[in-house]
């Protein structure tokens, strides 16, 4: 029965979307469905934190509507449908009572944002933006208000700390780290990207963490680990990112970090597959848009009957910090080696060596932001 069943998509994100098209571009009749909890629209996600800079809305930021969607790619598109559980024996997704049969499922269901403890998050004042419906929400809250406290100063809280400058807002980051972007960027090139936010007007309290939001008529106060108190309007809270496991590990799949995956995006499970931002492929969660197009290409052909391993060159993150450029490949972590650091004002370029002299790893900011290209050539593959 489950041989008649369509492929299920779980998630209309660029995962779900990128290997629908992928498949698409192989087999036209493949019967096909997405299941999705939001409302289906094909957005760009990266494109949450530039809004302001590039004058973007909610709504000039989906690009098609799931109807359209729907049409384009030959598919049936369930949205609002939140999916409740999997039953990989008997190959069905389960929504609430619901159960529908499965030919090959593929878990495209994201990640979800790091809530902090009720202390902070419990405030009304504090949302996070990991999507479209959260952005929407975000701009309308914007309306009449000026005063941004960002929790956070990751890719995505430098990324919106520089967009909510280009909109005019006030803008104050606070984190535990004593710099930003800590797991992607050496001292000298975050150093470079935080000199040039605050000389764009943005303040920093680094090294302190917020224990406590609260809220009155005047606004937002923040209350931080060393006793100091900041006042704002708005709390934005941008403090990671988690792959949902949950349903996963509730149907017995194997799950990390993310729910493992080997080359062929294959689960644990028998026909279950998995990609994106709540996979972990041998080990490595990255939420990235190139990873998700190459595994997105790599497992239309595998479920239209050529198994093939997906494969990652090293791929550079650009942070969108439009006053410092800056562009990223970290070395892995079991790598050793030493960063060498050459730096003229807030143009850095650092990279990290082995012994033997071979590039493991690099940031550049600045005018350096051009040889991105070139050094990541040099970079030995994630998986090759
Ligand atoms: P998502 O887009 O999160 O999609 C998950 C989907 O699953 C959603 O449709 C959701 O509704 C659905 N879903 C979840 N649970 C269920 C359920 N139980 N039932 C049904 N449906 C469910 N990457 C870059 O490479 N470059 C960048 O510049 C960049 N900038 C970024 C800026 C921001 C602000 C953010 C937040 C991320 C950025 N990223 C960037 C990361 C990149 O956008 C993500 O890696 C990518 O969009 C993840 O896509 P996804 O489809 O795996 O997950």
């Amino acid at each position: 029965q489950s041989d008649q069943a369509p492929v299920v998509i779980i998630g209309s994100g660029l995962s779900g979307y990128s290997l629908a098209r992928e498949l698409r571009k192989r087999d036209s009749d493949l019967p096909l469905m997405m299941i999705t909890s939001d409302d289906g629209a094909s957005y760009s996600k990266p494109m949450l934190s530039t809004g302001f800079t590039k004058g973007k809305t909610a709504d000039e930021l989906a690009q098609s509507e799931a109807g359209a969607m729907a049409e384009q790619l030959n598919m049936d598109i369930r949205t609002h449908t939140l999916v409740t559980g999997i039953d990989p024996q008997t190959h069905e997704v389960l929504i609430g009572s619901e159960r529908l049969t499965y030919s090959k499922l593929v878990l495209a269901w994201g990640a979800d944002v790091i809530r902090l403890p009720d202390a902070v998050s419990g405030c009304g004042r504090v949302c996070s933006i990991n999507d479209l419906e959260d952005y929407r929400y975000f701009r309308r809250m914007v309306e009449g208000r000026r005063r941004f406290i960002l929790l956070g100063a990751g890719l995505i809280g430098c990324e919106y700390a520089n967009d909510l400058r280009n909109g005019g807002f006030d803008v104050t980051v606070v984190a535990p780290s004593t710099q930003v972007m800590p797991g992607l960027l050496p001292e000298a090139a975050a150093e470079a990207v935080q000199n040039a936010l605050e000389a764009e007007g943005v303040t920093f309290h680094l090294g302190v963490a917020a224990e406590a939001v609260s809220e009155d008529e005047s606004g937002a106060q923040v209350h931080l680990g060393d006793g100091a108190m900041l006042q704002g309007d708005l709390v934005i809270s941008a403090v990671g990112l988690r792959p949902r496991t949950s349903l996963a590990a509730e149907a017995g799949l194997e799950v990390g970090h993310g729910i493992r995956v080997d080359r062929l995006l294959a689960t644990s499970a028998e026909d279950v597959y998995a990609l994106g931002d709540c996979a972990e492929v041998e080990g490595q969660v990255l939420m990235y848009v190139m990873p998700l197009m190459a595994a997105a290409r790599a497992l239309a052909a595998t479920l239209t009957g050529t198994p093939t391993p997906v494969k990652w060159g090293a791929m550079p993150v650009m942070v969108k910090t439009p006053c410092c450029p800056t562009a990223a490949c970290p070395p892995v972590e079991s790598d050793d080696g030493h960063w060498d650091v050459q730096r003229e004002g807030n143009n850095v370029r650092a990279l990290y060596r082995n012994a033997a002299g071979d590039l493991l790893g690099f940031a550049v900011t600045g005018d350096y932001v051009i040889e991105k290209q070139a050094l990541a050539k040099e970079v030995p593959p994630l998986l090759a």
